[in-house]
C-alpha cells in the first residue's frame, strides 16, 4: 500500500473537523484560525501537491468503476475562501468526472417547484464527483435569516408554521440517506471564517483594484447578520450532522489551511470506497490478446 502514510496523514489532519453526530456541537468550540500542527503555508502547500495527486488517481478509478457518486458541498460566510477552496482542490482532476453547480437567489421557475427539486437535478451520476456551491442547506440559512425569502416561496399558507425549520431539517436527513443508499457519497463543508477575517477579505476587494470586481454590496449588508447566520449555522450542524453524511467544520481564516484540510476530507471519503479498476474477466482478456496480436501484425 504505496499511499497508506498518505491517507494516514490525511485522516489526522480533518479527523477533529469531522461532525457526525450534532447534539452537542458548539460554534464556539472551534477556532477559524487553527492550523492542527501545520506550521507555514509552504509546508501546507507541499503537502497539498500530494493530496492532489492522490487524488486524481483515486478519481480515476471512481469514474472507471462507476459504480459510486461523490457529492460535496460547501456553504460558507461570504469571502470565506468557497471559490479558491473548490479551485485548487479539484485542479488535478479529469474535468469529465466532475461537475460543479453554484446555487443562487432561485428563479421563477425553481420557485414554482419544491425546494430540493433544483439541487436533485444536479446530483451526480455515478463515477462523478459533484460540488454544489451553496445548496439546499441556504433554505435553513439564509432564508432563515430573512423570512421574507420563505414567503416568496409561494408555500400555501397552511403549511407555514413554527415547526418549519424541524421539518427541512427532517427532510434534508431524509434526502442524504436516500442519497447515501442509492450510492451517493456525501460530505458536507462549512469553511468556518472568523468576522474579523471576513472584513480583512472585503478590504482587500475594495483597496485592490484586481479584486474590485469580487466585491458585492449585498455581502457588507449580509454581514450585519453575522451572529443570526452564525446560530444558523450552527443549528444546521447540530440537526444535519450524520453518519453518512458528516459535516466538517474547517478553519477558514488560512486560505492554506482550509484548502489542504478540504482536500484531506475528500481523499478520506473516497478511500471508504474500495476503489479498484474494473476486473476484465479471462474471456475478455483473450479478445484483447488477439486484437493486439493483429494489430502488431499490420505493417503501419
Ligand atoms: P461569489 O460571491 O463568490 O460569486 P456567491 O455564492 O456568494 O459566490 P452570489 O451571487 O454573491 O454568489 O450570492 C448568491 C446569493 O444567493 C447568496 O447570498 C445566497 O444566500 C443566495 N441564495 C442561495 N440560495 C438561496 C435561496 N434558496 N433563497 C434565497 N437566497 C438564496
Ligand atoms: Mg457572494
Amino acid at each position: 500500500m504505496k499511499h497508506r502514510k498518505q491517507l494516514k496523514e490525511a485522516s489526522r489532519i480533518v479527523e477533529k473537523y469531522c461532525i457526525i453526530k450534532g447534539e452537542k456541537f458548539r460554534l464556539k468550540d472551534y477556532d477559524p484560525a487553527d492550523t492542527n500542527g501545520v506550521k507555514s503555508k509552504q509546508h501546507a502547500e507541499n503537502i497539498l501537491e500530494r493530496r492532489i495527486g492522490l487524488l486524481s488517481d483515486m478519481q480515476e478509478k471512481l469514474y472507471a468503476q462507476d459504480r459510486w457518486a461523490l457529492l460535496l458541498i460547501f456553504q460558507a460566510m461570504d469571502a470565506a475562501g468557497k471559490d479558491g477552496a473548490i479551485k485548487h482542490v479539484m485542479s488535478g482532476v479529469n474535468p469529465q468526472g466532475c461537475d460543479v453547480h453554484a446555487f443562487k437567489a432561485p428563479s421563477n421557475e425553481e420557485l414554482d417547484h419544491d425546494y430540493l427539486w433544483r439541487t436533485h437535478k444536479c446530483i451526480p451520476s455515478r463515477g462523478k464527483i459533484g460540488i454544489f456551491n451553496r445548496s439546499y442547506y441556504e433554505e435553513v440559512l439564509v432564508v432563515r435569516v430573512h423570512t421574507t425569502f420563505l414567503r416568496a416561496q409561494k408555500l400555501p399558507d397552511d403549511l407555514i408554521s413554527k415547526h418549519i425549520w424541524d421539518q427541512r431539517f427532517e427532510d434534508i436527513n431524509a434526502f442524504e440517506r436516500y442519497l447515501t443508499r442509492n450510492g451517493v457519497v456525501v460530505r458536507k463543508f462549512f469553511l468556518h471564517v472568523s468576522r474579523k477575517e471576513q472584513k480583512k477579505r472585503f478590504l482587500e476587494r475594495l483597496e485592490d483594484s484586481k479584486k474590485n470586481w469580487k466585491f458585492s454590496m449585498a455581502d457588507v449588508q449580509e454581514r450585519a447578520f453575522w451572529k443570526d447566520y452564525q446560530g444558523a449555522y450552527e443549528e444546521m450542524i447540530q440537526r444535519t450532522a450524520t453518519k453518512h453524511a458528516p459535516w466538517y467544520v474547517i478553519p477558514a481564516d488560512n486560505k492554506w489551511f482550509t484548502r489542504l484540510a478540504v482536500a484531506s476530507a475528500i481523499i478520506e471519503a473516497l478511500n471508504g470506497l474500495n476503489l479498484a479498476f474494473p476486473d476484465v474477466d479471462k474471456a475478455k482478456k483473450k479478445e484483447l490478446e488477439a486484437v493486439r496480436a493483429s494489430l502488431l501484425a499490420q505493417k503501419d
